[in-house]
């Protein structure tokens, strides 16, 4: 009877949830909007705007035009490791390289529209304080657990070595120059004491291993809360949950809070001198404390913990898709340990963009800056196209070709001609003033109909985080205005039926005026001038979008071009530009072969080098490498077997002039010997090139 009554009620009480759960969203009373604090180590590309930050800022702005509470967080993230190697490649400090970043990146933000209410950085007092409390709050309650392991130790700089500290010959494929967490050649992850010969990469000694305590975080006590958690969420992405649910399936174990470092949060602990918090322990705090600096500028201190306390809210974190662990997994366990914060109501994170078909590196140049693109380019242009291909579900594209295509074709071509038209004819022909709407036909109620059907849809899209769903749905409507202006013929109408010509154009304005608004975040400057053309105020809510925003009569301003088409010259240009960077940085990423161990003088001075001349050559049969050469080296005419096939034809080499080892052991191949060896110098390519000489054959080579 009991246990009858019981499953139906845990029935409805799921079903409850499930409502409030959708309820909640819909209708808490704010939003924290963060996007991932960038690394204060380099400058802000596409990729990045393409993950985070577009995204965020396209939600943010829409949801400030439906009048919701909104705050939108960021900052940079200025610890770690990456920033202190960043200063000694410069040969400055820390301090320097972090400023230098922050401002340079905040600055791009704003210029290309990102409408943050405070862009903080982790380097600041607030934050270490933060921080710190969080940690202290964590440590008391006891969770941490205390561990000791083995590092590898600097002895002249005194100091534990982070694994990017540590360089030596890679183990799987033989690098001279694998760093302690990874070699890039061979892509093989390693720990430090994997390395063969491992030397700091600050004094070039060898470390010694030492033993060193940190604290762990024990993952695995928050596994339950976290899978129930999780499966608690709506309208998730299933990248997102995917990637969660590999983690939690192969079980969660410790990870350490902290790092033996000077640069970072230092350990608010007695015993933890030399050690900072880790820096993924600490960024997300950011976060926190970011919005107590933001809460403080607006002269209400106490402001933050409604944003980050108070149940009614909804935190949205926007990041990309490496980051999602830390944001899923172990930012929420130090939340719900510490019990005091809500936790993320969705992470909508954004899988990779990639750059004329192949993955952005900033090392090998294959990027385009944000600031770079400014100097050719409009904001709201690279908004709109990147906005249309955001790798929302999968890993998406970005070709210079393409950004041509999308701006010609749908900003000028549609959008942009459709507002052109519209607003030069009503000012050619009534003066700037829209005319009546007098007995309209179906065509035009219909027409003006679309502004909410496609309203509707387009808020669905962004309140779902499909902003691609969303561009393509208000670039429907101005598809929708452009058809009818054509099928509706003003300029034949004008004469014959002045009262349909009227209509045509009082739809065409209210069409247009709805896109000023409801383009707004993708588009917020060109939407400015559009409403400033329209004569409509700078500020019009999404809820006041209506089939009749301007009143007939108001005056609106002659038409000018909101978009210019983009020459194929512009964009051939862009993508000289990333070539001609890429192959430069490639050339310095060159990896040249160590230097084979000392030799004597007098091992040296043993080898006979003679100049010679090629008076023979044919492919030795059967072999796909080998050249049989004759040689006069002067004294004698020797026969030479080089394996270079490949390169050259026989032909083509008779009659160069080489350098030859002449007292080199014989050695047969292919039942031929050979007698000695020609000189060659190997291009980047790896293509072999004689070594050649002006001397006369039999000449000594010094
Ligand atoms: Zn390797």
């Amino acid at each position: 009877m009991r246990v009858g009554n019981l499953i139906p009620q845990l029935l409805v009480c799921r079903a409850y949830k499930k409502l409030v759960k959708i309820d909640h969203y819909e209708m808490s009373k704010r939003i924290l909007v963060t996007s991932a604090l960038p690394y204060a180590n380099g400058p802000i590309h596409l990729g990045h705007l393409a993950g985070a930050y577009l995204p965020a800022d396209f939600y943010t702005r829409f949801q400030r035009l439906k009048n919701r509470d909104i705050i939108h967080i960021c900052g940079s993230d200025e610890h770690g490791v990456p920033i202190t190697i960043a200063a000694e490649k410069e040969g400055i400090t820390p301090e320097e390289v972090v400023e230098k970043f922050h401002t340079g990146n905040k600055k791009v933000f704003e210029q290309f529209g990102i409408d943050f209410d405070y862009y903080g950085r982790t380097s600041s007092e607030t934050h270490r304080k933060t921080s710190q409390e969080i940690f202290l709050k964590l440590y008391e309650d006891g969770i941490f657990n205390k561990k000791s392991q083995e590092q590898l130790y600097d002895e002249e700089a005194n100091m534990f070595l982070p694994d990017r500290y540590v360089k030596g010959t890679c183990p799987k494929c033989g690098h001279p120059e694998a760093y302690g967490d990874q070699c890039e050649k061979c892509g093989a992850s390693l720990s430090p004491t994997d390395l063969i010969d491992p030397v700091s990469s600050i004094t070039g000694n060898k470390p010694i291993i030492k033993e060193t305590e940190h604290w762990f975080i024990p993952l695995g006590d928050y596994q339950e809360r976290l899978e129930e958690w999780l499966d608690s969420r709506d309208n998730w992405k299933a990248n997102v949950l995917g990637q969660c649910k590999s983690w939690l399936d192969s079980g969660l174990s410790d990870r350490a809070v902290t790092r033996d470092l000077t640069w970072g949060v230092p350990v608010p602990l007695p015993d933890a001198e030399g050690k900072v918090l880790y820096v993924w322990f600490d960024a997300p705090i950011g976060y926190i404390s970011a919005t107590k600096e933001w809460a403080e500028q607006k002269g209400d201190a106490d402001l933050w913990k409604t944003y980050w306390q108070d149940k009614e809210t909804s935190l949205i974190h926007f990041i990309g898709k490496d980051n999602i662990v830390f944001h899923c997994i172990m930012f929420p366990a130090t939340l719900m340990q510490h019990g005091n914060y809500v936790l993320p109501e969705n992470v909508p994170a954004n899988e990779f963009l990639n750059l004329e078909g192949q993955k952005l590196s900033t090392s090998k140049g294959w990027a385009v800056w944000l600031s770079e693109y400014l100097e050719s380019f409009e904001a709201d242009l690279l908004r709109f196209v990147l906005g249309s291909i955001l790798p929302e579900t999968k890993d998406s594209d970005f070709s210079w070709k393409d950004f041509q295509n999308r701006v010609n074709s749908e900003l000028a071509d549609i959008l942009g001609n459709f507002v052109f038209r519209t607003t030069s004819f009503t000012n050619r022909f009534y003066d700037g003033s829209v005319p009546e709407l007098s007995n309209p036909s179906d065509l035009d109620h219909e027409t003006l109909e679309e502004i909410n059907k496609q309203k509707g849809k387009i808020e669905q899209a962004y309140n779902t985080f499909k902003f691609r769903e969303a561009i393509t749905e208000t670039m429907t409507l101005a598809r929708v205005g452009n058809r009818y202006f054509t099928e509706t013929e003003p300029w034949k109408t004008r004469k014959e039926n002045p009262e349909a010509c009227g209509n045509t154009l009082y739809v065409c304005v209210q069409i247009c005026a709805a896109l000023s608004v409801l383009f707004e975040p993708i588009l917020p400057r060109k939407m400015s001038v559009l409403r400033k053309q329209l004569g409509l105020p700078e500020t019009i809510s999404w809820d006041e979008v209506s089939i009749n925003l301007v009143p007939s009569g108001q005056i609106i301003e002659q038409g000018k071009i909101l978009f210019n088409k983009i020459e194929d010259e512009e964009v051939e240009e862009q993508v000289a530009i990333l070539q001609k960077r890429s192959a430069a940085m490639g050339k310095n990423q060159k990896e040249y072969a160590p230097i084979k161990k000392e030799t004597s003088f007098n091992n040296f001075a043993s080898l006979d080098l003679r100049a010679g001349k090629i008076v023979a050559a044919e492919k030795v049969q059967k072999s796909n490498k080998l050249i049989q050469i004759s040689v006069d080296i002067g004294i004698e005419k020797r026969t030479i077997l080089s394996g270079i096939a490949e390169f050259y034809d026989a032909e083509e080499i008779i009659g160069k002039s080489v350098v030859v080892v002449s007292n080199l052991a014989p050695k047969k191949m292919m039942g031929i010997e050979s007698n000695g060896m020609i000189l060659m110098g190997e291009d980047t390519e790896g293509k072999l090139h004689f070594v050649e000489t002006d001397s006369e054959p039999g000449s000594k080579v010094l």
